[in-house]
């Protein structure tokens, strides 16, 4: 990361290096002068608006109103589906594509009533369309889709998925049913028959193509989904006895989500494309090729083909779709398909920030001798030589630090010296630990030790950032003298990605960027468990850092980080990890720049996500008045229990702020 200059006097702008906002940000987000994050979008007339993420959460005057919250933006979600689509019409002319583009939300992406809303908006300017991967997801979009927006039923099915899509199709909706399977086509052909009305059928292809990296199982010839050559020529025979096959209009393939290297989505494409041909020549009437999804998000800022980041552009995408359909038509002599893609990633990543409170700081380990131990370390017990080895050491960085000149060595401090007497330091510790484990030391020695050791690596770590050459084992102090930031959620609740797929999410105070970070730590959970840490962030330059720069946290003073870019998946796959529930919520959109609309939608409720495990929550107040009558406080303390477990299971279920 860039080492921030201690010289000069900090300006937002160094925040928006170190916090790398140049590189991921998308223009979406900025830092204002007075130091807060700020999200710049469009509202529904157009107009460009800006809202102030601390404004914002300082509206907050209930509850239910206040972090950890989630702020939705969807006017970044018309936003990206207008860029996204935008896109496509660009390649199209430039190219002379004879097809056209339409823009698929895959609703597994992120399922919420105002995520769905957000895209369909925008159904009367762009062709549009929704696809559904399970039962409740189709029972979902059969009901929002209007007449115009293209519906996909793709994933497992079992009958009543395919009678709904034919009952879909019966009322005037615009159904595809994907076959995923060669099942679904019994299941197709058997409902067929109780119908009278033939809705639109779709193929999902295995490619031989494998990919690579995280999502490369969703690839290849042994993947779950889609069916292998042989069974694609079998379902158009079938379909055909069948009297289906003209209804047969779109071949469907999905290369896997986050695929960051280009190369691969082009080779996906020749191969696919080339299947859609063979399928033309056939005699199979198809008209649309569906690429799926796969358009990958620039977490990290970095350009690169790393999991968290991406090597091209949202235009080199649609490019590369459009040029390389095209090649492979034109050579096999057939009409241009029009295009689907399901961009789900791409269209709502960065609509949603994760706001979460900070609410303490590990303590930073004792340091100071008394007197009476100081006093300890004079005898002469050999026992006690590595303790006295640390306090040299700790006497060398003392020097070095007082600006004492060494015979021979420059005026500046020494990153020799420094390194030297860290590793003899360390040298020293393990031998304490020994002669403790074999009982030679007592615990007041090892205490001596330790806040020996703590002292040294403190007294270093405060000098590295002025040295001209930090050796890599010095760099590792930073983050082994992180503090731990509490903040108020969980991460697998909330960020499932960082703790199932080591993705990167950005990190950054919403306020305060103004102040020079002074600390750096790692952000610890509110849950049990020891994963639920955040220690991977993005640096200000390519590389991963260990822990985060941060403000100094003061108490009773609010603290607020922002993780963004968060859209796409982690709502969606979050589960009740210590039953800690759904997030209170705040949309904010403006039907123009003078009107801000916003709408807060409450968390989770403690009675809420106790009944969602089963338990008979009725019951469990039963029990609980039972246990406060056979108790034997008095009268009024069980009647306060009483009162006080019934108002506590309405309140929310992450940590209240008093
Ligand atoms: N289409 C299908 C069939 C999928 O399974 C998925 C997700 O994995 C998507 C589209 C969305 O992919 P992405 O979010 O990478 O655009």
């Amino acid at each position: 990361m860039n080492t921030p200059n201690l010289q000069k006097p900090w300006t937002t702008l160094d925040a928006v290096n170190l916090y790398g906002l140049d590189r991921w940000a998308r223009g979406f987000f900025s830092v204002t002068e007075n130091g807060n994050i700020s999200v710049n979008t469009r509202a529904r007339s157009g107009d460009r608006v800006k809202f102030d993420l601390a404004d914002l959460i300082s509206q907050a005057d209930s509850p239910s109103q206040s972090p950890p919250m989630i702020l939705r933006f969807p006017g970044i979600i018309r936003q990206r589906i207008q860029q996204i689509s935008a896109a496509f019409t660009q390649a199209i002319n430039e190219f002379d594509y004879g097809g056209t583009y339409r823009f698929i939300y895959p609703i597994k992406v992120n399922q919420h009533a105002e995520v769905i809303d957000a895209v369909l908006n925008r159904r009367n300017e762009l062709p549009l369309g929704l696809e559904a991967g399970s039962k409740a997801e189709l029972l979902t979009v059969v009901a929002r889709a209007d007449n115009e927006t293209r519906i996909l039923c793709n994933g497992f099915k079992d009958e009543e998925s395919i009678e709904l899509a034919f009952l879909a199709d019966l009322i005037g909706k615009d159904i595809t049913i994907v076959i995923e399977k060669p099942r679904d086509i019994e299941l197709i052909i058997k409902i067929a028959q109780r119908f009278k009305n033939r809705p639109k059928l779709g193929v999902r292809t295995k490619l031989g193509w494998k990919g690579a990296g995280r999502w490369s199982s969703t690839n290849g010839i042994k993947s779950k989904f889609g069916l292998n050559t042989t069974e694609l020529l079998e379902a158009v025979e079938l379909l055909r006895e069948a009297d289906l096959l003209q209804h047969l209009h779109l071949l469907h393939f999905h290369p896997g989500s986050q695929i960051s290297d280009v190369r691969l989505i082009k080779t996906a494409l020749i191969e696919v494309t080339r299947n859609y041909a063979r399928l033309v020549e056939l005699g199979v009437n198809l008209t649309t090729l569906d690429v799926g999804g796969g358009l990958a998000i620039d977490y990290t800022g970095n350009q690169d083909r790393s999991s968290s980041s991406m090597n091209y552009t949202l235009q080199e995408y649609a490019n590369d779709v459009v040029y390389y359909i095209q090649m492979v038509c034109d050579q096999a002599g057939i009409p241009h398909p029009e295009i689907y893609s399901e961009s789900g990633r791409a269209a709502v990543a960065h609509h949603s920030v994760l706001i979460v409170p900070v609410f303490g700081t590990s303590e930073r380990p004792r340091e100071k001798l008394e007197k009476d131990e100081q006093a300890e370390l004079d005898s002469t017990d050999p026992d006690l030589q590595p303790i006295r080895e640390l306090q040299i050491a700790l006497g060398e960085v003392d020097k070095q630090l007082a600006g004492e000149k060494l015979a021979g060595e420059r005026d500046s401090i020494s990153h020799r010296i420094l390194s030297e007497a860290y590793h003899d330091s360390q040298q020293a510790m393990d031998s304490v630990l020994q002669l403790f484990v074999n009982g030679h030391l007592t615990l007041v020695q090892r205490s001596i030790a330790e806040r020996l050791y703590w002292r040294l690596c403190y007294r270093i770590r405060s000098v590295l950032n002025v040295l001209d050459f930090v050796p890599g084992d010095l760099q590792q102090l930073r983050d082994h003298l992180a503090d731990t930031y509490f903040a108020n959620f969980s991460v697998f609740q909330s960020l499932p990605d960082f703790w199932a797929l080591d993705q990167l999410f950005p990190i950054v105070p919403v306020h305060r960027l103004n102040e020079r970070p002074s600390r750096r730590g790692v952000i610890g959970d509110i849950t049990c468990d020891s994963d639920g840490q955040i220690d991977s962030f993005l640096g200000a330059e390519q590389e991963q850092q260990k822990s985060l720069p941060l403000h100094e946290f003061e108490e009773g003073q609010n603290y607020w980080l922002g993780v963004f870019l968060i859209g796409a998946y982690q709502e969606a796959l979050s589960d009740d990890h210590n039953m800690l529930g759904k997030f209170n919520t705040l949309i904010v959109d403006a039907e123009n720049a003078d009107q801000l609309e916003t709408r807060n939608l409450a968390g989770s409720d403690l009675q809420e996500v106790i009944e969602h495990v089963n338990h008979d929550f009725p019951q469990l107040r039963e029990q609980f008045l039972l246990a406060c009558q056979n108790c034997n406080c008095d009268s009024e303390m069980q009647k306060h229990a009483i009162e006080f477990f019934e108002s506590m299971s309405k309140n929310y279920t992450y940590l209240s702020a008093q």
